[in-house]
């Protein structure tokens, strides 16, 4: 490799990635453990055979059935009224945030976050050549301190600042005061992303609230974790109608399928269903922590479908003998801390069996 032009701040870098292990309790992405339903499947089977039957023509550019039905999405699920040109849709949120760095980011700026966060951000900072900075979230709370937060983007002056909210690894939803005053304190645009929202505690809002009164204000979402379609790539974001057309600018010529397009409205129209699922998952989330306290164990906070728990002295060996009873976690986050995504009831059954034995083992 090493003859190769490559860009020198990809040499000898390895692709990222969770492992994917073939081992009977998966809880290390925080995917929702729950298939689709037949009825869905059935549906998108449909939906799917009329795509196919298009496949000679390319599909629609602007994804405007699509972008009207989560339109209307995020009308039920936050009360937010949205125009079809504020909401854009892309391959999941990955595919989104890298086009909101294409088009504010790059060389000679800055892209600013709050650690510890999702560990993609600075990948897609380095793919853009976007100077990539972290400030840190709080010890204890992992919240972001305003002042704080007003100070780095003083000294970085971001382009672009990302706010996990709730956040990943540790779960924390951070309050709208928070996002106001970070919007009033830089010039650049501020990216909430709301991947995990629909699992927010009752009384936490979605920051989409603020669009209509902060015009540099982004919110990015996606339908991999409360529509259990990871697997569909389906990423999208609310904004200003301006800022929706810089994306545009910036995205490839067909980016989205119409098979992608096409499954993602039937799973829309099978949203209920979905929340349903999702509120169960909350119950499943707040019983899992009130677990691990009982167990002795220290949680953070969450509002997301996983919970981050610890304080290991060696999390890899917890990490391992896990895996080693067939549950696969996650071992990211601050030192000594672990993160386990809510699965079925069984499979949470299955890893608190694990841990009990795992701890029991290490005294
Ligand atoms: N944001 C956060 C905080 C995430 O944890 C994830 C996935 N784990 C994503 C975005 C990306 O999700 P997707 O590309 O599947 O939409």
């Amino acid at each position: 490799m090493s003859e190769l032009p490559i860009r020198d701040e990809l040499r000898g870098v390895e692709p990222y990635g969770a492992p994917q292990l073939d081992v009977p309790v998966r809880l290390n992405v925080n995917e929702n453990p729950f298939p689709p339903s037949e009825r869905l499947v059935a549906d998108a089977a449909r939906a799917v055979a009329d795509a196919v039957r298009n496949l000679n023509r390319y599909p629609d550019r602007e994804a405007t059935t699509l972008r009207e039905r989560l339109a209307a999405y995020l009308h039920n699920e936050a009360g937010v009224a949205l125009d079809t040109g504020q909401v854009w849709a892309a391959n999941g949120s990955n595919e989104v945030m890298l086009q909101i760095l294409q088009a504010f980011g790059g060389p000679g700026r800055t892209a600013l976050s709050f650690a510890p966060t999702y560990s993609m951000y600075p990948e897609y900072a380095r793919d853009t050549s976007t100077r990539w900075v972290t400030a840190p979230r709080d010890e204890a709370t992992f919240g972001i301190d305003p002042d704080l937060a007003a100070k780095a983007v003083a000294e970085h002056q971001p382009t672009v600042t990302f706010i996990a909210s709730p956040n990943n690894p540790t779960g924390t939803a951070v309050p709208l005061d928070l996002v106001s005053s970070l919007h009033e304190a830089t010039d650049g645009v501020v990216v909430v992303d709301e991947a995990y929202a629909e699992f927010r505690r009752d009384g936490v809002p979605s920051a989409l609230g603020l669009l209509a009164t902060h015009p540099r204000l982004i919110v990015t979402r996606t339908m991999s974790k409360a529509f259990a379609f990871a697997g569909a790539r389906l990423g999208y974001v609310a904004a200003s109608r301006q800022i929706i057309d810089v994306l545009r600018v910036v995205r490839l010529p067909y980016h989205l399928s119409s098979v992608t397009q096409a499954v993602a409205v039937v799973a829309l129209e099978h949203a209920a269903e979905l929340q349903a699922r999702v509120a169960q998952l909350r119950d499943e989330r707040d019983a899992l922590a009130a677990w691990l306290r009982d167990a002795g164990l220290t949680t953070a906070e969450s509002d997301a479908n996983f919970v981050l728990f610890g304080v290991f002295e060696d999390r890899h060996a917890v990490w391992q003998a896990l895996l080693d009873h067939g549950v696969l976690i996650r071992e990211t986050g601050p030192d000594g801390w672990l993160r386990v995504s809510v699965g079925t009831p069984e499979e949470t059954t299955a890893f608190k069996v694990a841990l009990v034995d795992v701890l029991k083992e290490q005294q």
